[in-house]
C-alpha cells in the first residue's frame, strides 16, 4: 500500500531509543523528512544515522532537549520547520504506590505526558489545517483503557491527554487534521526491561529468563517490537487513514481481554 506521505515532514518526539525511534524509521522509511528529539545527543544522533541508512534520500534532523520543557519544544519545533505530522511522545512515569507521590511528582507526570503533547499540537494544529493536511499520533499507554496499579501516574496523566484529543479531533476533522492516539500494550524496549528489571529485581541470564516467562502471557505468545509499532503509526499518518480520527488505537498482542 502506498502510505501517501513521501515529501512530508515530521517531528517525532523522545524517538532515540523504542516507540519513538520505530516510528521515526518507518515514516522515514515511507519517504518523510524527520526531525526526531530525545535529551541524550549521542544516542540521538545514533538513531539518526540508522535511520539514513534506512532510508536513503530522506532528511533527518536531530533535536537534543527535554521535550517536556518550553526551551525543548521550541528548538524541536524550530528545527522541524512545517510540520505535516506529530508524534507524540515522552518517557513515562516511574512506577510506585500513589501514597508516596507529592504533588511534584503528579506535575512532573502531567507535563510530560499531557501538556507537552498538548503544547504541541497547539503549535502545530492550525497551520496543518490551514494546509488541509495534518497528522497527530500521540503515543500513550494501554494503561488509559485498563490501568495498571503501580502506573498511577500514567493513567491519571494519559487518561487526561485522551479526554483532551477526543474534543481537538473533531474540531479540526474538517480540514483534513486527524489525531490518533496509539496505546501500546507491552513492547520490549529499554523502558520494559527497565520496569520487568526493577520488579522482579534480577539482572544478567536471570532478567533474560524472567522476560521470556512474561512474554508468554501475552496472547501472541511474545512482546511486541518497536518495528512493528512504528509501522502502525505510519499507517496512522497515511493518507489512507483519513477517515480514521479521535481514535484510541489498542496495540497489544491481544492482552486486553475485553470483546471491545
Ligand atoms: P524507551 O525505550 O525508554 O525510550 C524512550 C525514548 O524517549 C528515548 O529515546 C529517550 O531518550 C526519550 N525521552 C525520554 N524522556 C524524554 C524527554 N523528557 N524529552 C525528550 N526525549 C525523552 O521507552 P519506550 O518503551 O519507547 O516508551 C515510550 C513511551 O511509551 C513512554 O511514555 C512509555 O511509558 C510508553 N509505553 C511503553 C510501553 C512499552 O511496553 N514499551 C507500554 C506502554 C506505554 P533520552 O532518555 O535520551 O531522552
Amino acid at each position: 500500500m502506498d502510505l501517501g506521505i513521501k515529501g512530508r515532514n515530521a517531528l517525532v518526539c523522545a524517538a532515540s531509543k523504542g516507540l519513538g525511534f520505530g516510528s521515526a524509521l518507518a515514516l522515514a522509511k515511507e519517504g518523510v523528512n524527520v526531525t526526531i528529539t530525545a535529551r541524550g545527543a549521542e544516542t540521538l544522533e545514533q538513531a539518526a544515522q540508522k535511520i539514513r541508512a534506512a532510508a536513503p534520500g530522506v532528511t533527518v534532523k536531530t533535536v537534543a532537549g527535554d521535550i517536556t520543557t518550553d526551551a525543548g519544544r521550541a528548538e524541536a519545533l524550530a528545527a522541524a520547520g512545517e510540520i505535516d505530522i506529530l508524534v507524540n511522545n515522552a518517557g513515562g512515569p516511574p512506577p510506585g504506590d500513589f501514597r508516596n507521590w507529592s504533588r511534584e511528582e503528579w506535575i512532573k507526570a502531567v507535563d510530560a505526558n499531557m501538556i507537552t503533547p498538548i503544547l504541541l499540537a497547539k503549535a502545530v494544529v492550525d497551520g496543518m489545517a490551514a494546509r488541509k493536511f495534518g497528522r497527530i499520533v500521540n503515543i500513550t499507554s494501554s494503561s488509559v483503557k485498563a490501568p495498571i496499579p503501580i502506573l498511577g501516574l500514567s493513567n491519571g496523566a494519559r487518561a487526561g491527554l485522551t479526554g483532551f484529543v477526543s474534543g481537538l479531533a473533531r474540531q479540526v476533522a474538517k480540514d483534513g487534521v486527524t489525531i490518533n492516539n496509539l496505546l501500546p500494550g507491552r513492547f520490549l524496549t529499554d523502558r520494559l526491561r527497565g520496569t520487568i528489571g526493577a520488579q522482579s529485581k534480577k539482572a544478567g541470564d536471570e532478567l533474560e529468563a524472567e522476560i521470556a516467562k512474561q512474554a508468554t502471557t501475552v496472547p501472541a505468545g511474545r512482546f511486541g517490537t518497536a518495528e512493528e509499532f512504528g509501522e502502525v503509526c505510519a499507517f496512522l499518518c497515511s493518507v489512507p487513514a483519513a477517515y480514521m480520527t479521535a481514535q484510541n488505537v489498542l496495540l497489544d498482542g491481544g492482552n486486553y481481554p475485553g470483546t471491545f
